[in-house]
């Protein structure tokens, strides 16, 4: 049996790595798992019953209950959501609760994919230590924000730049320091830093090394 090949992307939040997975996972033919899409998931479920995501217990039972069913993506993309998701995402129950849902898409992914790509803080260190190619994309604090706030000022015209700014460094910091699983580069992770780089080019520089690597595997 063939061991499905998977291709990991962890960085911080608007560093690139959702959309050049995305585009990995077209060209390579691969099915695709936005893995932050399942923390702010369980965020989105506490807040919108108004409950508290610090409230330990709470996220711990909606994360092993969660499933993809009825969440919508504009519901889940705001600022709000993902600082709540890096609040249960610092909860060790909430993470070995998503830990399976991850870990059985990248064995088997749907559609009968050949390969998976999962894109999150902790993929190559934690969830997939064995993927066939690792990335860590980042890019200043600045660009990230600047990128992140031109994407939610669509559907929140009142947003300043700044509010983007503070939440993105509190929320990157929160992520490095937690004790369970987090947010750093694997040792055998190539680095991207996608501050001066269009997306196509860090596409084109991201597809370089993976075809480095499955010639190398075939060779
Ligand atoms: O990537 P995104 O910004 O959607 O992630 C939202 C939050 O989910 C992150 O700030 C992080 O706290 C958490 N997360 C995580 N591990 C992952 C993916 C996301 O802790 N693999």
């Amino acid at each position: 049996m063939n061991i499905p090949c998977v291709i990991a992307l962890d960085g911080p939040a608007a560093s690139g790595k959702g959309t050049i997975s995305r585009l990995i996972a077209d060209a390579y033919g691969f099915a695709h798992l936005d893995t932050g899409m399942l923390y702010r998931g369980v965020a989105w479920r506490i807040l919108s019953v108004g409950g508290d995501p610090g409230d330990d217990e709470l996220a711990a039972q909606n994360a092993r209950s969660f499933s993809l069913e009825g969440i919508n993506e504009g519901d889940i993309r705001t600022k709000e959501v993902g600082a709540a998701a890096s609040v249960v995402a610092a909860n060790p129950d909430v993470r070995a609760a998503l830990l399976e849902f991850q870990r059985l898409f990248a064995s088997n992914p749907p559609g009968g994919e050949k390969g998976a790509v999962l894109d999150g803080r902790d993929i190559g260190t934690v969830v997939c230590p064995d993927a066939c190619v690792k990335f860590f994309v980042t890019a200043s604090p600045e660009i990230r924000a600047h990128r992140r706030w031109r994407e939610l000022v669509k559907v929140q015209p009142t947003l300043k730049e700044r509010a983007v700014y503070e939440d993105l460094v509190q929320r990157d910091a929160r992520d490095a320091a937690r004790p369970d699983a987090p947010m750093r580069a694997a040792e055998d992770a190539e680095l991207l830093d996608t501050t001066d780089l269009t997306i196509e080019a860090a596409f084109a520089a991201a597809r370089r090394v993976i075809d480095g690597v499955f010639q190398r595997s075939k060779g």
